[in-house]
């Protein structure tokens, strides 16, 4: 899909693409195994300036553009969808909501140090009675002299145990429900915030997804992130982007699941030649490479529509939808090609697939992507 693609973001993909390939390659599988954080891969995405591609250099972001983002998470995820999330999560989730939703001065006070990856974003909105009703939460946010106090525990928060700064929502107003949630900027070590359980997972194992428990937080004032009352909103729309996100680091996982494929086809031999010769296993390459190539049609589109300022939450819910069953499918039908040996932890395949099944979950579950394609529909 070159044609598509400006020389600044070729240029960006092959830097990305490479590092990923010699950096991350070889330690992904190792790291997915004993649950590692890639604390020194992350510390080196960021001086590639990988953290903060799609802000302004002024708040210590590459000024790429979201495209450019898109090819970053799927060239990284290709070799590691685990640290493909952690940028994800960073970037999407943490970065944007407060560059999209906050003030001149919170931006200067947190961004530059989110930007440039010195520090770690995670977004909590999920808790354990409020996962796609996510309006349902309880944590509670009540204004007590100049600090707010948060009281709740959220759970499964991709980058919450390494997170420095974290998005969170809380309710302002209970009996108003969706209308009374607000957004908060938390940072690390503000007394009465703490890690709790960390998830035990069947793939992305090297990202860390954990609960957030507040209790008695006080937070200042201003570290309010949007208006008042108005949180679900910077939630639903930061989701948008989010979802593109899992898109492209669902294509990645597809890509891997492809080439490996591709590989193993030509070098596995039965009945006395590469297993590439029967037509079984060329139809499942050529179906394999279809699905990726629609795939990512659809999440450079979403991605462009954001670039250009456009509506796209459809296009975004489109775009992870079908991202995320093709990584599914591409990993499935790796497995598949590589017979018996798919199925064994020395090679990839099976980590495919453990790492693709979450991208069909998480950030709205395909069940609530079908929702919101439905409703931009049957609303237009
Ligand atoms: C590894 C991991 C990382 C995560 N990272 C984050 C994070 O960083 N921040 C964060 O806030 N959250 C995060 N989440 C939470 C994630 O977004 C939720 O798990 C997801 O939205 C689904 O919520 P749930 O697990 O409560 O499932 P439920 O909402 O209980 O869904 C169960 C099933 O019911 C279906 N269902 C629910 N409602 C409907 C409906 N209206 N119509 C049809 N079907 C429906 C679902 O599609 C699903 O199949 C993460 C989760 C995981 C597992």
């Amino acid at each position: 899909m070159d044609f598509l693609l400006t020389e600044e973001q070729k240029m960006l993909q092959d830097m990305v693409s490479k590092f990923a390939k010699e950096e991350i390659g070889p330690i992904a599988r190792k790291i997915q195994e004993d649950e590692t954080y890639p604390s020194d891969i992350v510390k080196a995405l960021a001086d590639l300036g990988v953290m903060g591609i799609a802000y302004p250099e002024e708040y210590g972001g590459a000024g790429m553009d979201f495209v450019s983002y898109m090819l970053a998470v799927e060239a990284i995820s290709r070799y590691c969808a685990s640290t493909g999330v952690i940028v994800s999560a960073h970037s999407s989730l943490a970065v944007d909501p407060i560059f999209r939703f906050g003030t001149d001065e919170q931006k200067k006070k947190f961004l530059p140090d989110l930007c440039s990856g010195k520090k770690l974003g995670c977004h909590a909105l999920t808790e354990p009675g409020a996962g796609s009703d996510a309006g349902a939460l309880k944590t509670t946010a009540k204004l007590e002299g100049d600090k707010w106090v948060l009281n709740g525990t959220k759970h499964f928060i991709t980058n919450g145990a390494n997170a420095d700064i974290a998005v969170i929502f809380a309710l302002t107003e209970p009996e108003q429900k969706t209308r009374g949630i607000s957004c908060f900027i938390v940072e690390k070590d503000t007394p009465g915030f703490r890690v709790g359980k960390l998830e035990d997972k069947l793939g992305i194992r090297a990202s860390s997804t954990s609960e957030l428990i507040f209790e008695d937080c006080a937070i200042p004032k201003e570290n309010l992130l949007g208006d008042l009352n108005k949180g679900f909103k910077v939630a639903m729309v930061t989701l948008d982007g989010g979802r593109l996100g899992i898109a492209s680091q669902a294509l990645g996982i597809a890509k891997a699941a492809i080439e490996d494929s591709v590989v193993y086809a030509k070098e596995r031999e039965q009945f006395g030649g590469p297993i590439s010769k029967f037509q079984a296993i060329q139809w499942m390459l050529a179906e394999m490479a279809t699905e990726y190539e629609a795939s990512w049609l659809l999440t450079y589109r979403g991605s462009l529509k954001k670039d250009t300022g456009k509506v796209y939450s459809k296009e975004a819910a489109m775009a992870k939808l079908k991202a995320s069953e093709t990584a599914s499918f591409c990993a499935n039908k790796a497995i598949q090609i590589h017979g018996g040996y798919g199925y064994i932890k020395e090679f990839d395949a099976e980590r495919y697939l453990r790492d693709a099944k979450i991208t069909e979950i998480y950030e709205g579950t395909n069940e609530i992507m079908r929702i919101v394609i439905s409703a931009n529909l049957l609303r237009e």
